[in-house]
């Protein structure tokens, strides 16, 4: 066993030699690895294209708000990304009803939810954010401030999204159901050049819900959370289960407390897992991304397929699959 007097020996060493090891790059073992930036997280394969449309700004040094507000605004208006904004699959009555927040590096936010014929949630959380006194505007309310503010009213029902909510309507029973195929957000998270964290996260929800239910995803702290001198964390799947942990405050709380992104993701995980009210199976989703303030990411689900994207200057925009609890 090591003596006491041993132990405060070779801490001492370690100690002095720290910036010597720090400046030949062996910080690593020492320190911890010291991640890029600017990055830009997000969340499923469709952050790739709204990683891009994100690092316009960064690299150009922009503000990180900027990046992720143009980013995710690139799959909610893609009629093909069915879980977001534009072409989402409705709720059970066939309503397209959205949800989105947005977070900067001084826990300004703002967020918009059960808000309907508005292309872009995240422009209009971002509005409620800078123009009121507010933090969240829902429901019909939401879709005054928005044309107050200029959005024009559109049909966000595109003509595939009803075939498939009328397929659905056949044998449903009018029962909203929770399974891995009906949900899907954008959660992007970003670290400029100047040190700013910030996070969008905006979805369409679950398909299929009881008109009217919000998901995790307009909720600060349970689909976004960002403190800039801590860290950022955005969720996906089961907004329920993410709300009842405060899942993504609870994120950047653990990784305050010195936990790393990966492991601050991985302990948020095992607290949906543990709940005994959660039947762990192949349709039960929850995840989580997480950045800190050096860069560093991590991504931990309940299942397998959770995948993000990653881009900063090491990685080029790339599309990598989380691990998994199952
Ligand atoms: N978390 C979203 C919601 O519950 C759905 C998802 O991200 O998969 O509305």
């Amino acid at each position: 066993m090591q003596s006491r007097r041993q132990f405060i020996k070779i801490s001492a060493l370690t100690g002095a030699l720290l910036p010597f090891l720090k400046v030949k790059g062996f910080g690593k073992s020492v320190s911890g690895r010291k991640g890029a930036k600017p990055i830009v997280l997000s969340t499923w394969h469709f952050g790739v294209p709204a990683n891009e449309e994100a690092w316009k700004v960064l690299n150009s040094g922009g503000w990180a708000l900027d990046a992720v507000e143009a980013g995710v605004r690139i799959p909610e208006g893609d009629p093909k990304v069915m879980s977001v904004g534009y072409g989402g699959l409705p709720d059970r009555d066939g309503h397209v009803t959205l949800d989105a927040c947005i977070m900067d590096e001084n826990l300004n936010c703002g967020s918009v939810a059960f808000l309907e014929n508005i292309m872009h949630p995240i422009s209009v959380a971002r509005l409620v954010m800078e123009k009121t006194p507010h933090i969240m505007i829902v429901g019909e309310g939401a879709y005054q401030f928005a044309i107050q503010q200029g959005f024009k009213k559109e049909n966000l029902l595109t003509p595939e999204a009803e075939k498939v909510w009328k397929e659905w309507m056949k044998n449903s029973g009018y029962k909203p159901k929770i399974d891995d195929a009906n949900h899907d957000t954008i959660g992007m998270i970003a670290l400029d050049s100047g040190g700013r964290l910030c996070g969008a996260c905006t979805t369409s929800g679950l398909s299929w819900k009881i008109h009217g239910r919000v998901g995790d995803s307009p909720i600060i702290g349970a689909g976004l959370y960002v403190d800039g001198e801590v860290g950022a964390a955005t969720s996906t799947g089961i907004g329920e289960e993410v709300i009842r942990i405060s899942g993504t405050h609870l994120v950047v709380e653990l990784m305050r407390q010195g936990r790393t992104p990966q492991e601050a993701c991985e302990e948020a995980v095992n607290r949906v897992v543990k709940n005994k009210r959660n039947k762990i199976d192949s349709d039960f989703q929850v995840g989580f991304l997480a950045l800190n303030k050096d860069g560093e990411y991590g991504a931990y689900a309940v299942n397998k397929g959770f995948q993000y994207a990653v881009y900063s200057k090491e990685e080029n925009n790339i599309l990598k699959d989380s691990k998994s609890h199952i």
